[in-house]
């Protein structure tokens, strides 16, 4: 039996079956590149869900993750670090806010926003006690807790995990006035994805932030940015709300955050907001580790640079360019594909069902040495590390229309 079916049994065998992987075993990894047990290599497009947008393995972020190693790893929130501090000033500073609130996984910080946002409603809004109400969107993804996931409009993630927390109105992604009619007294803050990721990047009307930006400022409620999968250099600008020149309240960042290293989210927003959280009131026992924020500080550090976006937006473009000429029908001038979506480089790519799913494609590209990961069905993800090459970018492209024309 080969080493990568024999790791396969034994992890099937012995871990729950919460994902559904490509049969690949990874080893090691530089760069843009994983390598599995066997030797071989492969271009990886997924990026842990953009959690590496600075590769595997980034020199800066390694080294300050050893030296850290070396130093200190954990206090609690018992004590301070000489880490915090920077961590904190640096985050806030790069999303223009007053502070932070540390946490480890993207769920986590969208809780801290939600339990933010609610206190925020009671002590500054006046809400009535217990009547907070945060408004959320269709096809959203915010994590896997049980609160998060009483307002997923997923079956597979909702259903037989109630009773479903209450104080959520879930309106139409894309349409402002959906919005505008869901507020009322009792509205606490707008949850939104700058651009839905696990729906499959879905991008939503150009003006749409800036009129759900209009709508929170005039009904005094919290506009919270979930920018865990968008922010942070994937879109070519640090935050998906750039684009649009949009500032929401709130920062919910993740994934890219922790450098691929490790687990490392936060929220940002400014002292009116985050200023009603007292101790005693929130916390977790990693949250703002030594580790995490030596980590966080070259993450920041290296988004400072501004080289990151820029790659994201020049290859972008590209990316983009590359994959809308591939829309329209086999046969007819197109190759399969139905549409594109996405922005700087992050890419949603359906494939016409009738040629095969979303899973035979991303394994069929497994087998030409790109790794992928589908979604609904026939949507599968463009999300390569930022610091992929344009030549290896080109050649991503030519596996998957390679793996079109076989179909
Ligand atoms: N929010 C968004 C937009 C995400 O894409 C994700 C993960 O995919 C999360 C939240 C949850 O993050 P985590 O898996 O770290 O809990």
């Amino acid at each position: 039996m080969s080493r990568t079916r024999e790791l396969i049994e034994l992890s099937e065998r012995r871990s729950a079956h919460n994902y559904h992987p490509l049969p690949v075993v990874v080893r090691e990894a530089r760069g843009a590149w994983v390598t599995d047990v066997e030797g071989r290599r492969y271009l990886d497009c997924l990026a842990g869900y953009s959690s590496l947008n600075f590769g595997h393995g980034n020199p800066k972020i390694l080294q300050a993750a050893q030296e850290q190693l070396q130093r200190v790893t954990l206090t609690s929130r018992a004590f301070f670090h000489d880490q915090f501090a920077a961590f904190c000033q640096g985050l806030a500073d790069l999303c223009g806010k007053d502070m932070v609130l540390p946490m480890n996984t993207g769920a986590e910080a969208v809780e801290t926003a939600i339990k933010v946002a609610r206190k925020w409603g009671y002590e500054v809004k006046g809400v009535a006690p217990g009547q907070a109400n945060i408004v959320v969107m269709e096809d959203n993804f915010h994590g896997r807790t049980t609160t998060i996931v009483s307002f997923s409009t997923d079956p597979d993630a909702r259903d037989g995990f109630g009773p479903a927390t209450p104080g959520f109105t879930i309106v139409k992604y894309g349409s402002a006035e959906a919005i505008r009619e869901a507020i009322d007294d009792n509205t606490v803050a707008v949850l939104i994805e700058p651009i839905q990721g696990e729906a499959g990047v879905l991008v939503p009307p150009s003006g749409y932030l800036r009129e759900v930006r209009e709508i929170c400022t005039e009904a005094n409620v919290l506009l919270i940015a979930d920018e865990i999968q968008s922010g942070l250099g994937r879109t070519g600008d640090t935050f998906a709300c750039d684009h649009e020149g949009v500032v929401p309240d709130m920062y919910v960042l993740g994934k890219a955050l922790g450098g691929g290293v490790v687990p490392v989210s936060a929220v940002a927003a400014d002292a009116g907001v985050l200023g009603v959280i007292r101790p005693g009131q929130h916390g977790s026992t990693f949250g703002g580790n030594p580790l995490a924020c030596a980590v966080g500080n070259a993450v920041i550090e290296l988004l400072g640079t501004g080289e990151y976006q820029a790659a994201a937006r020049q290859l972008g473009t590209i990316l983009h360019e590359r994959l809308r000429a591939l829309i329209g029908p086999v046969g007819q001038g197109g190759h399969g594909v139905v549409a594109v979506r996405g922005r700087g480089l992050w890419a949603g790519v359906d494939i016409d069902p009738s040629l095969g799913t979303g899973r035979q494609v991303c394994e069929a590209l497994m087998r030409r040495g790109v790794l992928v990961k589908d979604t609904h069905g026939s949507t599968i993800r463009f999300a390569p590390p930022l610091v992929i090459s344009e030549e290896d970018l080109n050649w991503a492209v030519d596996q998957l229309v390679a793996v079109l024309a076989e179909l």
